[in-house]
């Protein structure tokens, strides 16, 4: 509510109506009549601009209530979203939701009337034909994805509980890469000790257009006989990363603890178990893409460059602290960092000070204010 701006911009599905929008704030809206080109990956969508006219005075929690409805069509680019009778999958990329175009993260709560032969991927059935799905974790997306056809395998780990879903015995193959991916990588990450119980599913899309996405705890990918097993390997293993780096702030440049701590625990795992080959490949390529980067600490969420400077450059800083304080003692960091909690940079240079010494501290430092690797 401090930092709101006045202005809010938001994008909806073309074909869906808006009745109402309301506030407890005094505003003004508009809906475009056109289809909006803001973004490649947002397609079939229109512009709804909310004014505040005086927000900034009054300082409290804004709430808005967006009256809607209509129906999603499948959209001719990707196939991403569509309601048909075997298969259900909307989210973002043709936003049956009010999308702020800042992608501003929050945690939804949808209820969903539907035939109870469906399965919705990631919400509970509360009673017969309904669903509910309440996301804990802040995220730009809610996608939902049900059928009446899922098939599943379910993988225990610990506290982790990982579903694959598919629809297709054709798609065998793939869930039994997935599965053994899946097993792999949680081994590989028992070492940064336990989580809070979780549960994350893996979905097959039975679609050969339109690609798949991550989010906190979904991936969707399609089915790719071309795909091998360590392009699934490095998919799933950021994803599942987050079960143990996700509790840093997502708005700012904090967010590295999140995406960085992610990306460099799923370049161990791969290292693990590929070798040290294919790990050098990947940390050539990130040094490649690091040159002239901006720094990590300030760095604005919102900078053009923030995705590889977290998905790069970050990765990078954590191989040289890797390499110069040894493999062993740099998981025995990344457990002690995961025990604790830490959720800032500051608390981090605080336990690497303590766990190692001022001058390891002293070079992670520099490392997060260089402007080149
Ligand atoms: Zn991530």
């Amino acid at each position: 509510p401090v930092d709101c701006p006045s202005i809010l911009n938001f994008s909806i599905y073309k074909d869906l109506r808006i009745e109402s929008i309301t506030s407890t704030s005094s505003i003004e809206y508009q809906i475009g009549d056109t289809v909006d080109h803001w973004s490649p990956f947002i397609t079939d969508a229109k512009s709804i601009t909310i004014t505040l006219k005086d927000h900034r005075k009054t300082g409290k929690p804004l709430t808005l209530v967006f009256d809607y409805e209509g129906c999603i069509h499948v959209t001719s680019k990707y196939e991403v979203n569509r309601i048909t009778k075997e298969w259900i999958e909307i989210g973002l990329y043709a936003p049956w939701y009010p999308l702020l175009k800042s992608f501003v993260p929050a945690t939804f709560d949808v209820i969903i009337h539907l035939d109870s032969a469906y399965q919705v991927i990631n919400a509970k059935r509360s009673e017969e034909g309904i669903f509910e799905a309440h996301q804990t974790i802040p995220q730009i997306d809610c996608p939902i994805i049900a059928s009446d056809q899922f098939r599943l395998c379910n993988i225990d780990y610990q506290n982790a509980e990982v579903k694959v879903y598919y629809t297709q015995d054709e798609y065998r193959h793939e869930v039994e890469v997935i599965c053994s991916c899946v097993e792999s990588v949680l081994s590989s990450y028992e070492a940064f000790g336990k989580i809070q119980s979780r549960v994350f599913s893996v979905v097959i899309a039975p679609r050969t257009n339109g690609g798949g996405y991550c989010r906190s705890d979904l991936i969707v990918v399609t089915p790719d006989e071309e795909r091998n097993e360590a392009d699934y390997f490095r998919f799933i293993a950021h994803e599942l990363a987050h079960l143990w780096w996700h509790e840093a702030p997502t708005t700012s440049w904090e967010d590295w603890l999140n995406e960085s701590f992610a990306e460099y625990s799923a370049l161990m795992a791969l290292r693990q178990k590929f070798g040290q080959q294919i790990f050098l490949e990947r940390i050539i390529e990130c040094t490649k893409l690091a040159k002239g980067l901006p720094p990590i600490i300030g760095l604005s969420r919102n900078d053009e460059k923030a995705h590889t400077v977290l998905y790069d450059k970050g990765p990078l800083i954590l191989n040289q602290l890797e390499k110069s304080i040894g493999r062993k003692e740099f998981i025995r960091l990344l457990h002690t960092i995961h025990v604790q909690k830490v959720t800032s940079t500051q608390k981090l240079l605080d336990v690497v000070a303590q766990e190692t010494n001022a001058k390891t501290k002293q070079m992670l430092v520099s490392m997060l204010r260089s402007k080149r690797d």
